[in-house]
């Protein structure tokens, strides 16, 4: 070996080395007591289940903002002094939806914070949760813990991380665009909403993260503590540059060692044309050919449920799951 060679092989294990350790002390910042507030909050009598067009769901969405405010991100409604992207849904959809005797066109809000990357030029980030659940129905309401408070919390958790970053001057080449959609529970149409209004050209967007139910353990995984740290993975990239089965692998073995399961993957490649993969807000994503991903920890008995309660929620592995997804947004953001 050259003395040259040698030279250049310490060099890059440097650079190697001190990248880990940046992402290694990112991730060592995700906090499961920050975690378990913003649960209790969203999954609390005062927001009652959060549904699209009612005054508590209004209050979940102004604690979003609020949220993001605090957090240092960029608002761009009302000249940069609100977060709110609000829309109308029409009847004639509401009916589509299932839901009859609505007298008029109703209110949704997508709330949407920014951090500008160093690099304008580069294609940005989306990354995605719904907040709205299902409310109150028959007097009793569904909490909505995990569908999809545990989502929202990691959305909060990861403006509070790297919003911090930005404050501190470490931002990364990318943009990154926090979206937090309403009336998911309505067929998609928080999301399909940004789609055709987006805040930055749909063809710029470089990968959509969304999380949806990211906050228990499913009965698979339940059998053995050692199954218990797992997520599913369930993504589509047409061009297989940006997401693909070696890169999340290599990615979760360097910083978080979780197990990648692939079953609802390899569902949703089995089953056409519907499948698992068309029901939460990635999808509208992809449907544009946008490399997206769902992360997702299964369904369990108290899905749509009122026992969908944030006791049952699994901190520990929450908090691992969004390390996991942190280490992917800030290693796409940079690339
Ligand atoms: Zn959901």
């Amino acid at each position: 070996m050259s003395k040259y060679i040698s030279i250049f092989l310490l060099f890059i294990s440097s650079v190697c080395f001190g990248q880990n350790k940046q992402y290694l002390k990112l991730i060592e910042t995700v906090s499961l007591d920050s975690l378990r507030k913003y649960e209790y909050k969203l999954a609390s009598a005062e927001f009652s289940g959060r549904r699209v067009n009612t005054s508590t769901g209004l209050l979940s969405s102004n604690y979003i903002s609020n949220c993001f405010k605090n957090n240092g991100l960029k608002a761009i409604y009302e000249n940069g002094k609100s977060y709110s992207q609000n829309f109308l849904i029409d009847i004639k959809l509401q009916k589509i939806s299932g839901t009859q005797n609505i007298s008029s066109d109703f209110l949704a809000q997508n709330i949407i914070g920014i951090l500008p990357g160093k690099n304008q030029k580069l294609g940005h980030l989306v990354i995605t949760a719904h907040h709205d659940h299902m409310g109150i129905v028959d007097n009793e309401i569904l909490y909505g813990a995990d569908d999809n408070g545990s989502g929202i919390s990691a959305l909060i958790e990861l403006s509070r991380i790297l919003g911090t970053s930005f404050k501190n001057g470490i931002r990364p080449k990318r943009t990154i665009i926090f979206l937090s959609t309403d009336a998911e529970e309505k067929r998609l149409l928080g999301s399909d909403y940004y789609i055709n209004n987006p805040v930055l050209p749909i063809k710029n967007v470089f990968c959509n993260v969304n999380f949806d139910m990211i906050g228990r353990i499913d009965s698979t995984h339940l059998v053995s503590k050692n199954l218990n740290n797992y997520i599913y993975c369930i993504f589509r990239d047409t061009t297989n540059q940006v997401l693909n089965d070696f890169y999340l692998n290599q990615l979760n073995n360097n910083y978080t060692q979780l197990i990648l399961d692939e079953r609802y993957e390899n569902e949703a490649k089995s089953k056409v044309p519907y499948s698992l993969i068309t029901r939460s807000d990635h999808y509208p994503f992809m449907k544009k050919g946008i490399p997206s991903i769902w992360l997702f920890s299964g369904f369990h008995n108290d899905y749509h449920q009122t026992t969908d309660t944030p006791d049952k929620i699994c901190y520990p592995e929450l908090k691992k799951r969004v390390q996991f997804v942190l280490a992917l947004i800030w290693d796409l953001a940079n690339k």
